[in-house]
């Protein structure tokens, strides 16, 4: 019989923990088909997530747990998740509730139908999440795909089907900061998209604020875009040519007679704080580029696992 496993990080989800495991125990007891187990990552949860986890997966052997010695971040738990498995399918989901885990046997149905290697889920519509995240999601996915090669689907998140094809590809990929959906899109393979709408939290908070959200969206684009290097190229161009125009003004000023393109406290220190700035700015955009490679020489683990329960 086929297996197939379900990968839920989680992060201080104790709010939502019982209903998450009793919502998608009884879809995966519906499925007839396949085999199934949940793979829980509790990514160094400070509250009762890590007992809550533990005791599921001592009732229920169907389910494994992965606790990380500390919190190292979504990404890195769904790889966890990922490195894990030996199903020969995978369906990523947030324990949140926001992907609703009855949309698995749909997933199960299109992937056998298309014979796909993944389907992934794209969000038609956003339910109970603020203006601003709404906002800065679509501009993200927008602006991914205006700076990298690759095209990635828009508003598509981790929520996906994966088979042992792509999860086989996936674990070759050494890189530390990992941008799941990129890498997956990157994969190939015949990929088809499934709608659906994206609820609102079950309970509890986000576990991305702001500076989670900077991180993720700037290793997705420094990853997989060296765009921003051209860019910063382009406007040393544009900054040198606006020297030169600025140059022969001042020049043929002086031939003709015409002082006033000489004087002028003010003009200077414009042009010195506008080049100070774009300096500064190619140099910021070039110390990013150097940071992922600091990081990546260093070739440190993704996670650490402090213990395993049922695996
Ligand atoms: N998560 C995690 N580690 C983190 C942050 C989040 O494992 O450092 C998990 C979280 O528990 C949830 C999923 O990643 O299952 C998505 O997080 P969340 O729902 O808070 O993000 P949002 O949907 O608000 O973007
Ligand atoms: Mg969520």
């Amino acid at each position: 019989m086929n297996t197939l496993s379900v990968i839920v990080p989680c992060y201080n989800e104790e709010a939502v923990i019982t209903e998450s495991y009793s919502r998608l125990k009884k879809v995966l007891e519906g499925i007839k088909t396949h085999k199934t187990e949940i793979i829980f990552i509790n990514d160094g949860s400070k509250d009762r997530t890590a007992e809550m986890l533990t005791d599921i997966a001592t009732a229920d052997k169907q389910v494994k747990v992965l606790h990380f010695s500390r919190n190292f971040g979504h990404q890195p738990a769904v790889t966890a998740g990922i490195h894990c498995c030996e199903s020969d399918l995978a369906v990523i989901i947030d324990a949140d509730l926001q992907d609703p885990p009855e949309l698995i046997p749909d997933l199960l149905e299109t992937q056998s139908r298309e014979q796909a290697n993944v389907v992934y889920c794209v969000r038609d519509e956003r339910k109970g999440e603020s203006i601003f995240k709404k906002l800065s999601a679509r501009l993200f996915y927008r602006s991914m795909n205006y700076l990298s090669e690759v095209n990635f689907p828009l508003d598509t998140g981790d929520f996906r089907l994966i088979d042992r094809q792509v999860m086989d590809e996936f674990k070759k990929f050494r890189e530390k900061g990992k941008y799941i959906r990129g890498i997956i899109s990157w994969i190939g393979f015949k990929q088809v998209p499934f709608l659906y709408q994206r609820q609102a939290r079950f309970a509890g908070e986000t576990k991305y604020p702001l500076s989670k959200m900077i991180q993720f969206a700037s290793t997705a684009m420094l990853y997989f875009s060296k765009k921003p290097l051209k860019l910063a190229t382009g406007m040393g161009f544009i900054t040198v040519l606006i020297g030169i125009v600025y140059a022969a003004y001042t020049l043929v000023g002086k031939i003709v007679g015409y002082t006033h393109a000489l004087s002028g406290w003010s003009s200077l220190i414009i042009l010195i704080t506008f080049f100070g700035g774009v300096q500064l700015l190619t140099v910021g955009v070039l110390g990013q580029y150097i940071g992922i490679l600091f990081d990546e020489v260093k070739d440190r683990p993704e996670y650490i696992i402090d213990k395993k329960d049922n695996c």
